[in-house]
């Protein structure tokens, strides 16, 4: 795989070319949210400028353009990640949005209707982000199933004895991570997902992760429902999909009740649309979905595999220099395919690092990562994390490092 042209990239980044604090700005918060590039802001402001209606109602050519460039939208979304006819995508505000929609959308249609019934088990991966976890504690509460949570051994693995373990015939859904964002352990998901689903499960993937730079394959997997984030993905900020089998789809219960979404209405009843229009009420954020299917076609224009592969060069990188400072410990430190590190730091609070290295024009995120009993499960506290995207350097990565350790110094 030939390198990525970085130096070539980042001009396509301008928020990148800015000084903080007199230093350059090395931007290492990439899990939390990446920068878009220009073709992902043009395209959006040409839907602005030129195409702005509302959407799939209107016979007017401006209407017509608008519902076309959100349905091109949705198929570039679906090629890729994949998605074969059985599957379809809906547009959401992000992975929250997605992961909430799954959830709810399996009890809200109430006794006798819904896929959650008393007594029955949800699973749940001890790595999760609370987006993947909140939205479960709800639905058991509000159907009567009951939690269970595949936790991670000592040094953050899942396995799959545990998953068998956990199984049972009224197991109806089982939600896992591609990769932790506060550890940076990447399951074995396929084969974990293949397994409950062989138990009878519904299969949830939160995709937040890996979607840009190791994008899940929709075709590859037994995963009903899949949910990412546009903003994780070099796209807008306030989009992401949640997409699966139309079967598992068209489970859900929508959430949303309103405006496109229904057939025909009723004083007392309605009729509800088809997929993907039943889970998308109320005006979407059309010039959002264009410009997250920029932001797919800017990954497949530069290049999955590079991109991954420059990713993973910097976090070995990272990792090789953080674990060389004395008292730093690095979560996960298998975790090759990650596109972070997270580390603690024996007798120094994270925010104390973070904020040293902000004076040194370095971005990092400290805290618990929204990920709380993860990391009291493995015994720790908060922790620092640097994360990858295409546009940053080993200069950058560097940079962390020295930082860091000079941080180290001055704290301990
Ligand atoms: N899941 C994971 C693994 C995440 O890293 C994040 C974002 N930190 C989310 C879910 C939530 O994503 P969003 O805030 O974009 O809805």
């Amino acid at each position: 795989i030939a390198p990525l042209p970085v130096e070539a990239l980042r001009a396509q980044f301008p928020v990148l070319a800015q000084s903080i604090h007199g230093q350059p700005l090395a931007y290492l918060d990439n899990a939390a949210t990446t920068q878009t590039p220009l073709a992902v802001q043009q395209a959006q402001l040409d839907f602005e400028r030129q195409d702005r209606a509302n959407i799939h109602r209107g016979v007017h050519t401006l209407s017509q353009r608008a519902t076309d460039a959100f349905e091109q939208a949705r198929a570039t979304l679906k090629q890729f990640i994949g998605a074969q006819a059985e599957h379809e995508l809906v547009f959401t505000s992000g992975t929250t949005e997605a992961l909430n929609l799954v959830a709810q959308g399996l009890w809200a249609a109430g006794p006798g209707q819904a896929w959650l019934r008393p007594g029955d088990r949800i699973i749940v991966s001890g790595l999760e982000h609370h987006a993947n976890l909140l939205p479960w504690q709800q639905a058991a509460r509000q159907s009567g199933a009951e939690l269970a949570i595949l936790k991670p051994d000592g040094a953050g693995r899942l396995h799959a004895c545990d998953l068998a373990a956990l199984l049972t015939p009224r197991t109806r859904v089982f939600a896992l991570t591609t990769c932790a964002n506060a550890s940076g352990e990447r399951p074995p998901y396929e084969a974990l997902l293949a397994q409950a689903a062989q138990a009878g499960a519904l299969t949830v993937l939160d995709a937040a992760q890996a979607v840009a730079h190791d994008t899940p394959v929709l075709a590859r997997l037994d995963c009903d429902f899949l949910a990412f984030s546009g903003h994780k993905m070099y796209g807008p900020m306030g989009t992401g999909v949640l997409a699966g089998r139309r079967s598992a789809l068209a489970r859900l219960h929508p959430l949303r009740l309103g405006g496109d979404m229904v057939e025909s209405v009723q004083w007392h009843t309605a009729r509800f649309a088809g997929l993907p229009a039943r889970l998308e009420g109320g005006t979407p954020n059309v010039a959002g979905a264009v410009g997250l299917a920029a932001a797919a076609r800017f990954i497949d224009a530069t290049g999955r595999a590079a991109i991954d592969a420059h990713v993973r060069a910097l976090r070995a990188l990272a990792l090789q220099g953080l674990q060389g400072i004395p008292g730093i410990t690095v979560l996960a430190p298998h975790a090759t395919q990650a596109g972070l590190v997270s580390f603690v730091a024996r007798g120094v609070h994270p925010h104390d690092i973070g904020t040293l290295l902000d004076e040194r024009g370095i971005a990092v995120r400290t805290g618990h990562h929204c990920a709380q009993p993860l990391l009291e499960h493995l015994g720790l506290g908060p922790t620092t994390r640097a994360s990858f995207a295409l546009y940053n350097t080993e200069d950058e990565v560097r940079r962390l490092v020295q930082a860091v350790a000079r941080a180290m110094e001055v704290l301990q």
